[in-house]
Protein backbone atom coordinates (compact mmCIF):
# COMPACT_ATOMS: atom_id res chain seq x y z
CA UNK A 1 0.00 0.00 0.00
CA UNK A 2 1.03 3.50 -0.55
CA UNK A 3 2.50 4.43 2.79
CA UNK A 4 4.77 1.91 2.73
CA UNK A 5 5.90 2.89 -0.67
CA UNK A 6 9.72 2.58 -0.59
CA UNK A 7 11.64 6.14 -0.41
CA UNK A 8 13.63 5.64 -2.87
CA UNK A 9 14.64 7.34 -6.34
CA UNK A 10 14.69 4.81 -9.21
CA UNK A 11 15.07 4.74 -12.67
CA UNK A 12 13.78 1.29 -14.05
CA UNK A 13 13.40 2.01 -17.89
CA UNK A 14 13.73 5.87 -19.47
CA UNK A 15 11.32 8.46 -19.20
CA UNK A 16 8.59 7.86 -20.28
CA UNK A 17 9.01 3.95 -20.48
CA UNK A 18 7.39 2.51 -22.56
CA UNK A 19 3.58 1.75 -20.93
CA UNK A 20 3.72 5.49 -20.26
CA UNK A 21 4.22 6.09 -23.99
CA UNK A 22 1.49 4.07 -24.78
CA UNK A 23 -0.65 5.58 -22.70
CA UNK A 24 0.24 9.09 -23.73
CA UNK A 25 -0.94 7.71 -27.35
CA UNK A 26 -4.46 7.02 -25.98
CA UNK A 27 -4.65 9.94 -23.96
CA UNK A 28 -3.58 12.05 -27.45
CA UNK A 29 -6.63 10.19 -29.05
CA UNK A 30 -9.08 10.43 -26.13
CA UNK A 31 -8.22 13.45 -23.95
CA UNK A 32 -8.74 17.24 -25.20
CA UNK A 33 -5.37 18.59 -25.86
CA UNK A 34 -6.15 21.85 -23.72
CA UNK A 35 -5.34 19.64 -20.43
CA UNK A 36 -1.56 19.49 -21.09
CA UNK A 37 0.87 17.47 -18.77
CA UNK A 38 4.21 18.39 -17.21
CA UNK A 39 5.48 14.53 -17.26
CA UNK A 40 4.29 12.33 -19.57
CA UNK A 41 4.80 9.78 -16.86
CA UNK A 42 1.42 8.00 -15.69
CA UNK A 43 1.29 7.27 -12.29
CA UNK A 44 0.28 3.95 -10.29
CA UNK A 45 1.39 4.67 -6.46
CA UNK A 46 2.35 7.75 -4.57
CA UNK A 47 3.23 8.12 -1.36
CA UNK A 48 5.84 10.15 1.38
CA UNK A 49 7.70 11.87 -1.19
CA UNK A 50 7.77 9.35 -4.31
CA UNK A 51 5.24 9.15 -6.92
CA UNK A 52 5.65 5.58 -8.61
CA UNK A 53 5.10 5.36 -12.77
CA UNK A 54 2.99 2.46 -14.76
CA UNK A 55 6.89 1.21 -15.98
CA UNK A 56 8.24 0.84 -12.24
CA UNK A 57 10.16 4.24 -11.91
CA UNK A 58 10.09 5.66 -9.35
CA UNK A 59 10.08 9.76 -9.27
CA UNK A 60 11.26 12.18 -6.39
CA UNK A 61 8.00 14.27 -5.90
CA UNK A 62 9.17 18.29 -5.55
CA UNK A 63 5.19 19.03 -6.52
CA UNK A 64 3.14 17.56 -4.64
CA UNK A 65 0.73 17.56 -7.56
CA UNK A 66 1.03 21.15 -7.74
CA UNK A 67 0.90 21.85 -3.41
CA UNK A 68 -2.13 19.83 -3.22
CA UNK A 69 -0.47 16.60 -1.33
CA UNK A 70 1.09 18.42 2.07
CA UNK A 71 0.20 15.60 4.21
CA UNK A 72 1.73 13.13 1.56
CA UNK A 73 -0.15 11.08 -0.98
CA UNK A 74 -2.64 8.72 0.62
CA UNK A 75 -1.50 9.77 3.98
CA UNK A 76 -2.44 7.33 6.53
CA UNK A 77 -5.44 9.09 8.32
CA UNK A 78 -6.77 10.18 5.07
CA UNK A 79 -6.79 7.05 3.71
CA UNK A 80 -8.66 6.06 6.87
CA UNK A 81 -11.37 8.73 7.53
CA UNK A 82 -11.98 8.09 3.78
CA UNK A 83 -12.95 4.40 3.90
CA UNK A 84 -15.01 4.78 6.84
CA UNK A 85 -16.84 7.47 5.06
CA UNK A 86 -17.24 5.86 1.58
CA UNK A 87 -18.81 3.34 3.51
CA UNK A 88 -21.29 5.27 5.32
CA UNK A 89 -22.25 7.37 2.56
CA UNK A 90 -21.16 9.33 -0.56
CA UNK A 91 -23.43 11.72 -0.73
CA UNK A 92 -26.67 13.63 0.59
CA UNK A 93 -26.13 17.33 -0.80
CA UNK A 94 -25.14 19.39 2.48
CA UNK A 95 -28.25 21.64 0.76
CA UNK A 96 -30.71 18.94 1.04
CA UNK A 97 -29.64 16.94 4.27
CA UNK A 98 -26.42 18.27 5.63
CA UNK A 99 -23.86 16.16 8.11
CA UNK A 100 -21.31 16.53 10.77
CA UNK A 101 -18.21 16.85 9.26
CA UNK A 102 -19.28 19.52 7.35
CA UNK A 103 -19.66 21.95 10.10
CA UNK A 104 -16.89 20.21 11.34
CA UNK A 105 -14.43 21.60 8.44
CA UNK A 106 -15.57 24.94 8.94
CA UNK A 107 -15.07 25.19 12.90
CA UNK A 108 -11.74 23.99 12.21
CA UNK A 109 -11.21 26.59 9.25
CA UNK A 110 -12.81 29.37 11.77
CA UNK A 111 -10.34 28.06 14.37
CA UNK A 112 -7.49 27.73 12.26
CA UNK A 113 -7.44 30.86 10.25
CA UNK A 114 -5.76 34.41 10.89
CA UNK A 115 -7.73 36.09 13.43
CA UNK A 116 -9.82 35.41 16.52
CA UNK A 117 -12.73 36.89 15.65
CA UNK A 118 -16.77 35.37 14.83
CA UNK A 119 -16.20 33.35 11.63
CA UNK A 120 -18.25 31.56 9.38
CA UNK A 121 -17.63 28.96 6.57
CA UNK A 122 -18.81 27.76 3.50
CA UNK A 123 -17.24 24.98 1.62
CA UNK A 124 -17.06 24.65 -2.31
CA UNK A 125 -15.29 22.27 -4.69
CA UNK A 126 -11.81 24.03 -6.06
CA UNK A 127 -10.47 26.79 -5.63
CA UNK A 128 -11.70 29.23 -8.20
CA UNK A 129 -14.99 28.04 -7.36
CA UNK A 130 -14.51 29.47 -3.88
CA UNK A 131 -12.46 32.67 -5.24
CA UNK A 132 -15.76 32.99 -7.46
CA UNK A 133 -17.96 32.93 -4.31
CA UNK A 134 -15.73 35.07 -2.13
CA UNK A 135 -16.24 37.66 -4.53
CA UNK A 136 -19.68 37.11 -4.34
CA UNK A 137 -19.84 37.25 -0.49
CA UNK A 138 -17.59 40.35 -0.76
CA UNK A 139 -20.06 42.05 -3.42
CA UNK A 140 -23.53 41.06 -1.50
CA UNK A 141 -21.48 42.70 1.75
CA UNK A 142 -20.65 46.12 0.49
CA UNK A 143 -23.06 46.20 -2.17
CA UNK A 144 -19.97 47.58 -4.41
CA UNK A 145 -19.01 45.96 -7.25
CA UNK A 146 -15.49 46.72 -8.33
CA UNK A 147 -12.58 44.19 -7.60
CA UNK A 148 -8.62 44.89 -7.46
CA UNK A 149 -5.90 42.11 -7.99
CA UNK A 150 -2.50 42.01 -8.66
CA UNK A 151 0.26 41.96 -11.63
CA UNK A 152 0.93 38.08 -11.92
CA UNK A 153 -1.71 36.91 -9.78
CA UNK A 154 -2.91 33.88 -10.84
CA UNK A 155 -6.56 32.93 -9.20
CA UNK A 156 -8.30 30.41 -11.49
CA UNK A 157 -9.67 29.09 -14.75
CA UNK A 158 -13.51 30.14 -14.52
CA UNK A 159 -14.57 33.38 -16.37
CA UNK A 160 -14.47 35.82 -13.71
CA UNK A 161 -11.18 33.72 -12.01
CA UNK A 162 -9.69 34.27 -16.13
CA UNK A 163 -10.31 37.77 -15.54
CA UNK A 164 -8.89 37.94 -12.11
CA UNK A 165 -5.85 36.04 -13.66
CA UNK A 166 -2.92 38.16 -15.04
CA UNK A 167 -1.30 35.98 -17.56
CA UNK A 168 -2.78 35.93 -20.97
CA UNK A 169 -0.19 32.59 -22.25
CA UNK A 170 -1.53 29.95 -21.61
CA UNK A 171 -4.58 30.69 -19.11
CA UNK A 172 -6.91 33.31 -20.85
CA UNK A 173 -5.68 33.77 -24.47
CA UNK A 174 -8.76 33.12 -27.00
CA UNK A 175 -11.09 32.57 -23.95
CA UNK A 176 -13.17 36.44 -23.47
CA UNK A 177 -14.79 38.15 -23.09
CA UNK A 178 -14.13 38.29 -19.46
CA UNK A 179 -15.61 39.22 -16.52
CA UNK A 180 -15.99 43.42 -16.07
CA UNK A 181 -14.87 45.95 -13.44
CA UNK A 182 -11.76 44.19 -12.41
CA UNK A 183 -8.75 46.00 -12.14
CA UNK A 184 -5.19 45.02 -12.22
CA UNK A 185 -2.64 46.94 -9.73
CA UNK A 186 0.96 47.02 -9.14
CA UNK A 187 3.11 43.65 -6.82
CA UNK A 188 5.18 44.41 -4.13
CA UNK A 189 8.06 42.20 -6.51
CA UNK A 190 11.64 42.70 -4.57
CA UNK A 191 13.93 41.10 -7.14
CA UNK A 192 12.64 43.24 -9.75
CA UNK A 193 10.91 46.41 -7.96
CA UNK A 194 13.89 49.29 -7.95
CA UNK A 195 16.28 49.06 -4.53
CA UNK A 196 13.87 52.09 -3.05
CA UNK A 197 10.93 50.58 -3.28
CA UNK A 198 10.53 48.56 0.13
CA UNK A 199 7.12 47.06 1.30
CA UNK A 200 5.73 50.54 1.59
CA UNK A 201 6.76 52.63 -1.10
CA UNK A 202 5.18 49.70 -3.14
CA UNK A 203 1.68 49.30 -0.80
CA UNK A 204 1.69 53.13 -1.78
CA UNK A 205 2.19 52.77 -5.26
CA UNK A 206 -0.18 50.25 -5.68
CA UNK A 207 -2.82 52.42 -3.02
CA UNK A 208 -2.79 55.29 -5.31
CA UNK A 209 -3.49 53.37 -8.35
CA UNK A 210 -6.63 52.30 -6.85
CA UNK A 211 -7.93 55.72 -5.47
CA UNK A 212 -6.59 56.86 -9.00
CA UNK A 213 -8.45 54.51 -11.56
CA UNK A 214 -10.68 52.87 -9.37
CA UNK A 215 -12.18 54.94 -6.11
CA UNK A 216 -12.39 53.38 -2.75
CA UNK A 217 -16.40 53.93 -3.52
CA UNK A 218 -16.47 51.78 -6.04
CA UNK A 219 -14.25 49.13 -4.59
CA UNK A 220 -15.78 45.97 -2.78
CA UNK A 221 -12.74 43.93 -3.18
CA UNK A 222 -9.02 43.53 -2.66
CA UNK A 223 -7.90 39.63 -3.85
CA UNK A 224 -4.55 38.99 -3.64
CA UNK A 225 -2.22 35.58 -2.37
CA UNK A 226 -0.47 36.81 0.09
CA UNK A 227 2.81 34.78 -1.63
CA UNK A 228 2.04 34.32 -5.46
CA UNK A 229 1.81 30.75 -6.64
CA UNK A 230 1.62 30.30 -10.49
CA UNK A 231 2.86 33.80 -11.48
CA UNK A 232 6.02 33.11 -10.01
CA UNK A 233 6.70 32.40 -5.77
CA UNK A 234 6.89 35.87 -5.41
CA UNK A 235 6.80 37.45 -1.46
CA UNK A 236 5.89 40.79 -1.44
CA UNK A 237 8.61 42.92 0.75
CA UNK A 238 7.41 43.24 4.78
CA UNK A 239 5.04 46.14 5.03
CA UNK A 240 3.55 45.66 1.72
CA UNK A 241 0.50 43.33 2.90
CA UNK A 242 -0.26 45.15 6.08
CA UNK A 243 -0.43 48.35 4.45
CA UNK A 244 -3.01 47.03 2.12
CA UNK A 245 -5.00 45.42 5.35
CA UNK A 246 -4.78 48.81 6.43
CA UNK A 247 -6.23 50.44 3.69
CA UNK A 248 -9.08 48.03 3.13
CA UNK A 249 -10.10 48.58 6.83
CA UNK A 250 -9.85 52.40 6.72
CA UNK A 251 -12.09 52.35 3.31
CA UNK A 252 -14.86 49.56 3.52
CA UNK A 253 -13.01 47.07 1.34
CA UNK A 254 -12.88 43.60 1.76
CA UNK A 255 -9.38 42.06 1.86
CA UNK A 256 -9.59 38.28 -0.18
CA UNK A 257 -6.51 36.54 0.84
CA UNK A 258 -6.23 33.63 -1.81
CA UNK A 259 -4.18 30.88 0.17
CA UNK A 260 -4.95 28.39 -2.14
CA UNK A 261 -1.48 27.47 -2.74
CA UNK A 262 0.13 28.82 0.71
CA UNK A 263 -1.94 27.53 2.90
CA UNK A 264 -2.17 24.52 5.33
CA UNK A 265 1.11 24.57 6.78
CA UNK A 266 2.52 25.12 3.51
CA UNK A 267 4.69 28.50 4.25
CA UNK A 268 5.98 27.49 7.40
CA UNK A 269 2.74 29.02 9.24
CA UNK A 270 -0.80 27.66 8.91
CA UNK A 271 -1.13 30.68 6.69
CA UNK A 272 1.06 33.12 4.89
CA UNK A 273 -0.78 35.66 6.12
CA UNK A 274 0.20 34.47 9.61
CA UNK A 275 3.86 35.23 8.58
CA UNK A 276 2.84 39.24 9.21
CA UNK A 277 0.44 39.12 11.31
CA UNK A 278 -2.30 39.90 8.69
CA UNK A 279 -5.75 39.38 9.39
CA UNK A 280 -7.74 39.34 6.27
CA UNK A 281 -11.70 39.63 6.04
CA UNK A 282 -12.05 36.51 3.87
CA UNK A 283 -9.55 33.73 3.45
CA UNK A 284 -9.77 31.40 0.52
CA UNK A 285 -8.47 27.81 0.97
CA UNK A 286 -8.29 24.58 -1.24
CA UNK A 287 -5.35 22.92 -2.42
CA UNK A 288 -3.34 21.55 0.50
CA UNK A 289 -7.08 21.43 2.75
CA UNK A 290 -8.03 17.76 2.20
CA UNK A 291 -4.68 16.14 1.06
CA UNK A 292 -6.02 15.48 -3.01
CA UNK A 293 -10.01 14.94 -2.29
CA UNK A 294 -11.49 18.24 -3.94
CA UNK A 295 -12.64 20.42 -1.63
CA UNK A 296 -12.22 24.61 -0.85
CA UNK A 297 -13.34 27.10 1.23
CA UNK A 298 -14.05 30.75 2.32
CA UNK A 299 -14.10 31.59 5.74
CA UNK A 300 -14.23 35.41 7.05
CA UNK A 301 -15.55 38.06 9.21
CA UNK A 302 -19.20 36.81 10.40
CA UNK A 303 -20.70 39.64 9.26
CA UNK A 304 -19.44 39.90 5.65
CA UNK A 305 -20.14 35.97 5.13
CA UNK A 306 -23.51 36.33 6.22
CA UNK A 307 -24.13 38.82 4.13
CA UNK A 308 -25.66 36.70 1.05
CA UNK A 309 -29.33 35.85 1.66
CA UNK A 310 -30.34 32.05 2.47
CA UNK A 311 -29.47 29.83 -0.38
CA UNK A 312 -27.59 32.62 -2.20
CA UNK A 313 -24.38 30.05 -1.33
CA UNK A 314 -24.01 26.48 -2.44
CA UNK A 315 -23.19 23.95 -5.11
CA UNK A 316 -23.91 20.50 -5.61
CA UNK A 317 -20.87 18.75 -4.31
CA UNK A 318 -19.85 21.67 -2.42
CA UNK A 319 -18.25 20.31 1.32
CA UNK A 320 -18.62 16.53 -0.04
CA UNK A 321 -18.91 14.19 2.62
CA UNK A 322 -15.28 12.34 1.62
CA UNK A 323 -13.67 15.51 1.01
CA UNK A 324 -14.99 17.03 4.58
CA UNK A 325 -13.53 13.35 6.31
CA UNK A 326 -10.17 14.04 4.21
CA UNK A 327 -10.04 17.49 5.66
CA UNK A 328 -10.13 16.23 9.34
CA UNK A 329 -7.42 13.83 8.98
CA UNK A 330 -5.69 16.27 6.85
CA UNK A 331 -5.73 18.86 9.41
CA UNK A 332 -5.74 16.42 12.03
CA UNK A 333 -2.16 15.28 10.56
CA UNK A 334 -0.58 18.51 10.00
CA UNK A 335 -1.91 19.56 13.68
CA UNK A 336 -0.37 15.37 15.21
CA UNK A 337 2.67 15.37 13.31
CA UNK A 338 4.26 19.24 13.61
CA UNK A 339 3.87 19.72 9.66
CA UNK A 340 4.08 23.36 10.14
CA UNK A 341 7.56 23.34 12.13
CA UNK A 342 8.86 20.23 9.12
CA UNK A 343 8.03 22.87 6.68
CA UNK A 344 10.36 25.21 8.54
CA UNK A 345 12.90 22.59 8.47
CA UNK A 346 12.25 21.91 5.03
CA UNK A 347 12.96 25.47 4.28
CA UNK A 348 16.12 25.94 6.00
CA UNK A 349 17.11 22.66 4.26
CA UNK A 350 16.57 23.83 0.68
CA UNK A 351 17.58 27.52 1.08
CA UNK A 352 21.05 26.68 2.10
CA UNK A 353 21.33 24.57 -0.44
CA UNK A 354 19.76 26.63 -3.58
CA UNK A 355 21.72 29.77 -1.78
CA UNK A 356 24.90 27.84 -1.91
CA UNK A 357 24.35 27.02 -5.73
CA UNK A 358 23.25 30.94 -6.70
CA UNK A 359 26.66 31.67 -4.94
CA UNK A 360 28.61 30.62 -7.73
CA UNK A 361 25.92 30.64 -10.76
CA UNK A 362 24.60 33.48 -11.68
CA UNK A 363 22.10 32.21 -13.96
CA UNK A 364 20.14 31.24 -10.50
CA UNK A 365 18.60 35.33 -10.28
CA UNK A 366 16.73 35.13 -7.14
CA UNK A 367 16.05 32.37 -4.68
CA UNK A 368 12.68 32.74 -2.37
CA UNK A 369 9.73 31.51 -0.68
CA UNK A 370 8.74 30.14 2.41
CA UNK A 371 8.90 26.69 3.95
CA UNK A 372 8.03 24.25 1.33
CA UNK A 373 7.01 26.89 -1.06
CA UNK A 374 10.58 28.16 -2.30
CA UNK A 375 11.59 28.51 -6.33
CA UNK A 376 14.49 30.44 -7.84
CA UNK A 377 14.21 32.58 -11.04
CA UNK A 378 16.82 31.68 -13.62
CA UNK A 379 18.10 34.38 -15.67
CA UNK A 380 20.81 35.20 -18.75
CA UNK A 381 23.63 34.60 -16.97
CA UNK A 382 24.81 37.99 -14.87
CA UNK A 383 21.40 39.59 -15.87
CA UNK A 384 18.10 40.13 -14.79
CA UNK A 385 16.69 38.97 -18.17
CA UNK A 386 14.20 35.87 -17.77
CA UNK A 387 15.40 32.56 -19.28
CA UNK A 388 12.84 30.80 -19.86
CA UNK A 389 14.49 28.39 -22.30
CA UNK A 390 17.17 27.25 -19.61
CA UNK A 391 14.48 26.89 -16.98
CA UNK A 392 12.21 24.81 -19.08
CA UNK A 393 15.87 23.02 -19.81
CA UNK A 394 16.78 22.64 -16.63
CA UNK A 395 13.23 21.42 -15.65
CA UNK A 396 13.74 18.90 -17.90
CA UNK A 397 16.64 17.21 -17.46
CA UNK A 398 15.34 16.35 -13.54
CA UNK A 399 12.67 14.82 -15.07
CA UNK A 400 14.68 12.35 -16.68
CA UNK A 401 16.46 12.20 -13.79
CA UNK A 402 13.30 10.75 -11.80
CA UNK A 403 12.60 14.18 -10.11
CA UNK A 404 9.26 16.21 -10.63
CA UNK A 405 10.14 19.93 -10.70
CA UNK A 406 7.50 22.61 -11.85
CA UNK A 407 7.61 25.81 -13.47
CA UNK A 408 5.90 28.90 -13.22
CA UNK A 409 6.23 32.15 -13.66
CA UNK A 410 4.71 35.41 -15.97
CA UNK A 411 8.51 35.01 -17.53
CA UNK A 412 8.02 31.30 -17.00
CA UNK A 413 11.72 31.02 -15.85
CA UNK A 414 10.89 30.13 -12.29
CA UNK A 415 11.43 26.58 -10.98
CA UNK A 416 9.30 25.85 -7.81
CA UNK A 417 9.84 23.79 -5.22
CA UNK A 418 6.59 21.98 -3.61
CA UNK A 419 7.94 19.19 -1.71
CA UNK A 420 5.22 17.05 0.33
CA UNK A 421 5.80 17.53 4.09
CA UNK A 422 6.05 14.04 4.29
CA UNK A 423 9.48 13.92 2.33
CA UNK A 424 12.10 12.76 4.13
CA UNK A 425 15.71 15.01 4.52
CA UNK A 426 17.90 12.10 2.59
CA UNK A 427 15.08 11.97 -0.58
CA UNK A 428 14.88 16.01 -0.26
CA UNK A 429 18.83 16.35 -0.74
CA UNK A 430 19.14 14.04 -3.36
CA UNK A 431 16.50 15.59 -5.47
CA UNK A 432 18.63 18.59 -4.83
CA UNK A 433 21.37 17.17 -5.89
CA UNK A 434 19.64 16.22 -9.35
CA UNK A 435 18.66 19.58 -9.81
CA UNK A 436 22.29 20.94 -9.62
CA UNK A 437 23.15 17.89 -11.64
CA UNK A 438 20.46 19.78 -14.14
CA UNK A 439 21.85 23.02 -13.29
CA UNK A 440 25.42 21.80 -14.35
CA UNK A 441 24.35 19.96 -17.50
CA UNK A 442 22.33 22.88 -19.07
CA UNK A 443 25.85 25.63 -18.29
C1 LIG B 1 -4.57 26.73 -8.01
C2 LIG B 1 -4.99 28.07 -7.57
C3 LIG B 1 -6.30 28.53 -7.76
C4 LIG B 1 -7.34 27.74 -8.51
O1 LIG B 1 -7.62 26.53 -7.87
P1 LIG B 1 -8.36 25.36 -8.68
O2 LIG B 1 -8.67 24.34 -7.64
O3 LIG B 1 -7.39 24.89 -9.72
O4 LIG B 1 -9.57 25.97 -9.29
C5 LIG B 1 -6.64 29.76 -7.26
N1 LIG B 1 -5.75 30.52 -6.60
C6 LIG B 1 -4.48 30.11 -6.39
C7 LIG B 1 -3.53 30.99 -5.63
C8 LIG B 1 -4.05 28.88 -6.89
O5 LIG B 1 -2.78 28.48 -6.69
Amino acid sequence: MSASIEQRRHLATSIPGPRSIELMARKKSAVAQGVGTTLPVFAIEAGGGIVKDVDGNQLIDLGSGIAVTTVGNSAPRVVEAVREQVEAFTHTCFMVTPYENYVAVSEALNRLTPGDHDKRTALFNSGAEAVENAVKIARAHTKKSAIVAFDHAYHGRTNLTMALTAKSMPYKSGFGPFAPEVYRAPLSYPYRDAKDVDGAVAAQRAIMYIEKQVGADNLAAIVIEPIQGEGGFIVPADGFLPALAQWCTANDVVLIADEVQSGFARTGAMFACDHEGVVPDLIVTAKGIAGGLPLSAVTGRAEIMDAPHVSGLGGTYGGNPIACAAALATIETIEADGLVERAREIERLMLDRLNRLQADDDRIGDVRGRGAMIAVEIVKSGTDEPDPALTGAIAAAAHRAGVIVLTCGTYGNVLRFLPPLSIGDALLNEGLDVVADALEETR
